[in-house]
């Protein structure tokens, strides 16, 4: 049986490998070049902590402040846009209290499998300079340090019950190389990092050996369906026959599932990474600015990549450099 993937990220490529052990012909169609996408920039974090979503009911208020500065940690670009407009209501609507509580177990749930899986590629030798050593999120006011209270609660509650609140004086014998204006900091030791480049480089030459067929600059434009399923995708160089599809095209992937007339209520979520490839600084633990809502991971020896901020845009919408800066 023949199994075309769309998108050669991370989704696109994890799946693809599990397919091919379970005994498919398996072919990945990539735009690009297999060499740079969101699955390359990004931070790194494979982390149970993460079990609160983007939706919950302060960021909204905050939001709406945010929307007119666009430097801020998260902005969405005003404009008169359907897609935009059915997305926002459906995000306000999610961003209840209820939600973020039968959120949170899905979402950590799926992390603590995440890295049961990576850990298992890492004991079969693929190497992505994974790591599990923990993450520190450190706040610097009030209203978050008494935040940052239920948050440890809510993660004993989960199961991670190695999660620490932290003073100052104990966050900063974690970072004694790193000047910390902070009020403390909660110490997450279930969290997992590793090299997004190293990863994707070495995934895609495992695929390769395990005879898996990467095909580049292969635009997905359309589908020929018949007998109730897709029969052959279409790409702007050809056809490829198949028996089943997996869309794992990140955030095209509302444009490429309406070619299927599938609705996705998906808008694409823009953040920024910059990577010090041999950096003079030490830093111990990867970490999160609460307030700033930036991340800096130390990974790979002595490479650090700081990221963050969301800008909810469009794919035509050139990169703003003041986010970057500010
Ligand atoms: C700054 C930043 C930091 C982040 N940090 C973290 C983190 O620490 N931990 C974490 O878990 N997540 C993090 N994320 C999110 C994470 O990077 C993404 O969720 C993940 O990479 C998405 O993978 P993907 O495979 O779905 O999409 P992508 O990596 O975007 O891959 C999709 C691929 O589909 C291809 N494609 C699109 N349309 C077509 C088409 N029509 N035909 C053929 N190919 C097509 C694209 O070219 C692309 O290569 C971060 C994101 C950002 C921006």
């Amino acid at each position: 049986m023949k199994c075309i993937v769309i998108g050669g990220g991370i989704i696109g490529l994890s799946s693809a490998l599990y397919l091919k052990r379970s005994g498919w012909e398996v072919t990945v169609l990539e735009k690009g070049d297999f060499e740079d996408n969101c699955s390359y920039g990004n931070c790194g974090y494979i982390c149970p902590s993460h079990f609160i979503p983007l939706a919950t009911p302060g960021i909204v208020k905050q939001g709406l402040k945010w929307m007119w500065n666009a430097t801020s940690p998260f902005y969405v670009q005003p404009r008169l846009d359907r897609n935009l407009i059915d997305w926002g209501l459906k995000f306000m609507r999610s961003a209840t209290r209820e939600h973020v509580d039968r959120a949170a177990a899905p979402l950590c749930e799926i992390s603590i499998l995440s890295q049961k899986e990576y850990e298992g590629w890492n004991r079969e030798g693929l190497f992505f300079a994974y790591e599990h050593k923990g993450l520190i999120e450190l706040f610097q006011t009030a209203p978050v340090a008494e935040h940052a209270r239920h948050v440890v609660e809510k993660a004993h509650a989960l199961g991670l019950t190695d999660t620490r609140l932290l003073s100052k004086e104990e966050t900063e014998a974690l970072e004694p190389g790193v000047r910390l204006d902070v009020l403390g900091s909660i110490f997450f030791a279930c969290d997992a990092h590793c090299h997004p480049n190293t990863l994707m480089q070495n995934l895609r030459k495992m695929l390769m050996a395990e005879g898996v067929q990467l095909e580049p600059h292969q635009e997905v434009t359309g589908f020929e369906k018949g007998k109730g399923k897709i029969q052959t995708v279409l790409t702007n160089k050809g056809a490829f026959p198949t028996d089943a599809v997996v869309l794992a095209t990140g955030s095209w992937s509302r444009e490429v599932a309406k070619r299927l007339d599938l609705r996705l209520p998906l808008m694409p979520g823009r953040g920024y990474s910059l990577t010090l490839e041999d950096s003079p600084y030490k830093v111990n633990y990867p970490s999160i600015l609460v307030e700033g809502r930036a991340a800096i991971t130390p990974m790979d020896g002595n490479k650090i990549r700081f990221g963050g901020t969301m800008e909810i845009t469009s794919h035509t919408t050139p990169p703003r450099m003041n986010r970057v800066e500010g």
